[in-house]
């Protein structure tokens, strides 16, 4: 295939579903309970909702979200930290744009902006080092957030300002890592998982090996998966066939993006730039080892957090927000007490009414089609090819997760 409308063809999605009947009819979990398959990433997350693919699936097969949306699963601490630099007197605060609206204790760094903080919006870290070339006199910080997809550009970033020399530049590390963050998901005695599909953008980066454990020692097939909504089908298909067969294994259905071995130049970039961190905290599921990195000694001079001295405090979310139990997928977006009432796009409560890559987001926006009432298959494959893909995080100011 080779143009996007392909990936949305209404006649291959009704085809791939109904394999993804016939398999369900035969499986042995969906006839004692609802098979839960986690998507890891914020992206399929969106597509899911965007084109109502839950109405494709039998109701013996539950979507699960995954807390991959680095936006989502930042903590309220971090973003005062980050109103903190930005209110700096000589600090330029650069962000991805949706960073911008996310709530911390005191106020989002949207307001922040407003009470006259510098901060501006970039689209890479690139355009973040170009304004502390082009302004000399001023402190620029870079807002660096999300998972494996993202860090590579921070690292080579933080590679061409010590090779050009520029010290009035720096980064705020808030880069996670994937693969502690399932494991932790796994481990979860609240969670009954019985597979996953694996994030598209962070395995362009890792490739397929880091996966292997899942598949090994908790015996779940995880498939990577691309975005469209015939990969996602297709991916569930391909998930389905293994637990048919017995198999758990890793598979790559987005093989046109994703290379078996990852990127080898980003992750020696990356290893250079970046070492582990012990524990990183996460929204809503408190600290998990080894799950945030940090600049290496050698780069220290460009990290903002040595450079500067920040609140650097926990603050519990909200009593009423209930981001954590949704990004666990232990309850879903509207089941939360506050969703499309006190919490909405417009006056987000939790950080998951914010990205549009955020759970509670994309039902809001798009409508809950496992909730009442459920609309018919026929209309959900019919709107596949009708849908644009005008606010798809690739054209916006949001960063790829
Ligand atoms: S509705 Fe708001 S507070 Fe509730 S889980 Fe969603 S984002 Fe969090």
């Amino acid at each position: 295939m080779k143009f996007v409308d392909e990936f949305r063809d209404p006649g291959k999605a009704r085809a791939l579903a109904r394999r993804i009947d016939a398999l369900a009819a035969r499986n042995p979990i969906c006839r004692r309970r609802p098979l839960q398959l986690m998507e890891v990433c914020g992206g399929h997350t969106h597509t899911i909702f965007k084109y109502g693919l839950e109405q494709l699936l039998p109701e013996a097969i539950e979507l699960v979200h995954g807390p991959g949306c680095p936006v989502c699963v930042l903590p309220m601490g971090r973003v005062d930290d980050c109103v903190a630099l930005a209110e700096h007197p000589n600090i330029l605060f650069t962000t991805y744009g949706d960073a911008m609206r996310v709530p911390g204790s005191r106020k989002s760094l949207m307001q922040a902006r407003a009470e006259g903080a510098e901060v501006r919006l970039v689209y890479s870290p690139m355009d973040a080092l170009a304004l502390a070339r082009d302004q000399p006199d001023r402190e620029v910080v870079f807002f660096a957030l999300g998972f494996e997809t993202t860090m590579p550009s921070t690292a080579l970033t933080v590679l061409r300002a010590e090779a050009e020399g520029i010290d009035n530049f720096s980064v705020f590390c808030n880069h996670i890592t994937i693969i502690p963050t399932i494991k932790a998901i796994l481990d979860s005695p609240e969670l009954t998982l019985d597979g996953f599909l694996g994030p598209g953008h962070v395995s362009m980066v890792i490739g397929d090996a880091p996966y292997a454990f899942i598949a090994r020692h908790y015996r779940k097939p995880l498939v990577i998966s691309g975005f469209e909504p015939l990969d996602i089908l297709q991916a569930i298909w391909m998930v389905m066939v293994q637990l048919d067969e017995g198999r758990c294994e890793v598979e790559n259905q987005y093989r046109r993006v994703v290379p078996e071995a990852g990127n080898a130049a980003a992750l020696r970039a990356v290893q250079r730039v970046f070492r582990l961190r012990e524990f990183f905290e996460w929204r809503g599921l408190g600290s998990i080892d080894h799950s945030g990195v940090r600049l290496n000694e050698a780069y220290a001079r460009f990290d903002a957090e040595r450079r500067y001295s920040l609140p650097n405090l926990r603050i519990a979310d909200p009593k009423a927000c209930q981001c954590g139990e949704v990004l666990k997928g232990a309850i879903k977006p509207r089941q939360c007490k506050v969703f499309g009432t006190a919490c909405t796009p417009e006056t987000p409560l939790g950080s998951l009414m914010v990205s549009s890559e955020g759970a509670c987001a994309a039902v809001y926006r798009y409508g809950d089609p496992a909730g009442p009432p459920r609309r018919d298959r026929t209309e959900a494959v019919d709107g596949l090819a009708s849908r644009d893909a005008a606010d798809h995080p690739a054209t916006s100011q949001e960063k790829p997760t």
